[in-house]
């Protein structure tokens, strides 16, 4: 699932294919906009906003797309052959690249006005140049008797995180998920090292929390579920927590991050 370093490598990618060009290609393939054509525009840049992506368009347009679970964009050099099957969302492109945007959890078009309506609500971007470390803490703990694995995926309090930097981020502070957010000690250590753990992958496609980036190494907790505790042995327990049915999954080790429901 990609989290808040993938989709600000993703505006990078998408910066670098159309920033400055005019679009000669632009393929909505989603019914509200199956009609809408920016051909003849040129982009003007595309910035991600936790886990979600805003490319400007001249003529105060803006793209906006999530990748949600399995989405992605691919940049390719014009022309290319588009990925077979229904899973092509969108298609923009200048006469040099092409940006496909794969199984993409939302498009919108909006005027670049509108753009708070998408994201407004969004919590300090983790992996922005305007996090605010204070502003988040306040946000985190509006509701001190939700469990910190819940509120820290709640993307009006921080965005970017989803479930892996959350199970590694708690695992390396030795909380439990489980653990109210106003019982949490420190949490501001918390918030600190997510975002530096963020921070450390957001250039580097084989994200490691571990310092080791070799193939099953890369995570402490998450993906190991049932599996040793690198670090005290003890088996690593899954669970489901939170609203949104695809961010359910947590992992952690009962031994290192005591508390609720372990006891
Ligand atoms: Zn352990």
């Amino acid at each position: 699932m990609p989290e808040g370093d993938v989709v600000h490598r993703a505006a990078v990618r998408l910066g670098r294919a159309l920033d400055g060009r005019v679009l000669v290609r632009s393929d909505f393939r989603v019914p509200r906009y199956a009609t809408a054509d920016l051909t003849g525009r040129a982009v003007l840049g595309t910035v991600a906003r936790g886990k979600h992506l805003l490319t400007r368009v001249e003529g105060d347009l803006t793209v906006h797309t999530h990748l949600r679970m399995e989405g992605s964009w691919q940049i390719s050099p014009a022309g290319r052959a588009l990925p077979r099957g229904d899973v092509v969302r969108l298609v923009l492109a200048n006469d040099a690249w092409q940006a496909t945007g794969v199984r993409l959890g939302m498009v919108d078009l909006v005027a670049t006005a509108q753009e708070e309506r998408l994201v407004g609500h969004l919590g300090p971007d983790l992996l922005g140049a305007d996090w605010d470390e204070a502003e988040a803490l306040r946000r985190l703990t509006l509701r001190p008797e939700t469990s910190v694995g819940v509120a820290l995926l709640d993307q009006r309090n921080l965005a970017g995180m989803g479930t892996i930097y959350r199970a590694e981020t708690l695992f390396l502070a030795g909380v439990s998920p489980w653990r109210p957010v106003g019982a949490v000690e420190d949490l501001g250590a918390i918030v600190s090292l997510a975002r530096r753990l963020m921070d450390t992958n957001r250039d580097r496609p084989d994200r490691t929390t571990t310092g080791d980036s070799r193939p099953g190494r890369g995570t402490w907790v998450y993906g190991r579920a049932g599996r040793p505790c690198l670090r005290c042995g003890h088996r690593i327990s899954r669970g489901e927590m939170g609203a949104e049915p695809q961010e359910r999954l947590i992992v952690w080790c009962r031994h290192c991050q005591p508390g609720p429901p372990a006891g």
